[in-house]
C-alpha cells in the first residue's frame, strides 16, 4: 500500500549518528504526535537518542551488528499506531560496505479504530507504569500480552482520569523473532 508513511528513509554513519533524513520523516513524526522529531533536528544526533527503553536499544544494537557483519538487509515487522489508526509496518535495515546503514520503512496496511487514550502523547500520565512492547505495541497484563485496546479495557483506562506512563520493553514473541532475525538474516529475505 502506498501512502505518506512509505519510504521514511534515514541513514546513520558507522558510529550510529544520523547523517541524513528523507522521505516522509516529518509526516511520520507528525502523525505520531512527535512534531519535535523534525528532520532538521535529527541530523547529527545519535539514533539511539530516539529509541526509548534500554531493552529496545540493546535489541537494535544486536540487529545493526548483525546487518553490518553479514552485509544482508534485515526486515523487522513493527507496529506504529496512532491513537486512532493501527499500522502494520516493516523496517528494512540496509547495511553498506563502509558500515553506514540506511533504514526504510514501509506501511503494509492500516485500519481505523476508536481512539486509544493510552497511545495519545497529549494525555496526562499517572505515576503508574504500563509495559509496552516497542515492536508490536502489546501491553503486559496479568492475563498476558494483549493489544492496547484490550489492555485499556482490562485496566479500565478508557475511564481513567490519567493514563499510566509507558515503559518500552520487548515482549517474549518479538524478542524471539528479533533474536532469530539477528542470528540468521537469510531467514527473512
Ligand atoms: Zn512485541
Amino acid at each position: 500500500m502506498a501512502g505518506p508513511l512509505d519510504a521514511v528513509v534515514w541513514s546513520i554513519d558507522r558510529h550510529d549518528v544520523i547523517t541524513a533524513v528523507g522521505g516522509a520523516w516529518d509526516e511520520f513524526a507528525r502523525v505520531n504526535d512527535a512534531p519535535w522529531l523534525s528532520a532538521h533536528s535529527a541530523v547529527g544526533r545519535s539514533l539511539f537518542g530516539f529509541i526509548d527503553g534500554e531493552p529496545t536499544r540493546r535489541a537494535y544494537q544486536r540487529i545493526f551488528a548483525s546487518a553490518r557483519a553479514s552485509g544482508r538487509t534485515l526486515r523487522i515487522p513493527f507496529r506504529c499506531d496512532s491513537p486512532v489508526v493501527r499500522r502494520w509496518m516493516e523496517l528494512a535495515i540496509v547495511p553498506f560496505d563502509d558500515a553506514t546503514v540506511q533504514f526504510r520503512t514501509a506501511l503494509l496496511r492500516s485500519e481505523k479504530r476508536d481512539a486509544v487514550r493510552l497511545l495519545d502523547a497529549l494525555e496526562s500520565r499517572s505515576s503508574l507504569d504500563a509495559s509496552m512492547c516497542s515492536f508490536c505495541l502489546n501491553v503486559r497484563t496479568i492475563a498476558g500480552w494483549v493489544d492496547a485496546e484490550e489492555a485499556s479495557r482490562r485496566l479500565q483506562l478508557d475511564v481513567a482520569p490519567r493514563q499510566p506512563q509507558i515503559r518500552h520493553v520487548i515482549c517474549p514473541d518479538c524478542s524471539a523473532l528479533l533474536a532469530e532475525c539477528a542470528a540468521d538474516p537469510g531467514a527473512r529475505p
